[in-house]
């Protein structure tokens, strides 16, 4: 059983929750200069790296509210939970969300090339 801090509720068990996926997703801001597959991209394509990863979740059954969390895929422990439109303060948490390919609109993620590979 994993136990998932809430910021708002304390520990509570895994299954009140919900996650909705990965953190800190940029939104193209030239959404009408960019390619139907570019926006696909955005819109569609999420990361699943072997380690620290920066998640979305939801106390869906408890207080409801969203909050970050940066957490390990291998061995499932949460390093760090945040608030929502709030950065990671952890190492793991800074380093995951420098090390994402994914935080920079279209533009500037063709001007600058991803150490990941995952977008050229
Ligand atoms: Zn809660």
């Amino acid at each position: 059983m994993l136990l998932i801090d809430c910021p708002h509720c304390g520990l509570r068990d895994e299954t009140e929750f919900a996650c909705g996926g990965e953190a800190h997703i940029a939104r193209p801001l030239a959404e009408n200069a960019i390619t139907d597959a570019e926006f696909a991209e955005y819109l569609f394509w999420r990361d699943n790296p072997k380690g620290v990863f920066l998640e979305r979740w939801c106390h869906t059954a408890g207080c409801r509210q969203w909050f970050n969390a940066a957490r390990d895929t291998v061995t499932h422990d949460f390093i760090e939970i945040y608030a929502m439109g709030s950065m990671p303060a952890s190492k793991a948490g800074k380093a995951a969300f420098a090390d994402a390919w994914r935080r920079n609109t279209a533009s500037e993620a063709a001007a600058k090339p991803s150490s990941k590979g995952g977008k050229s």
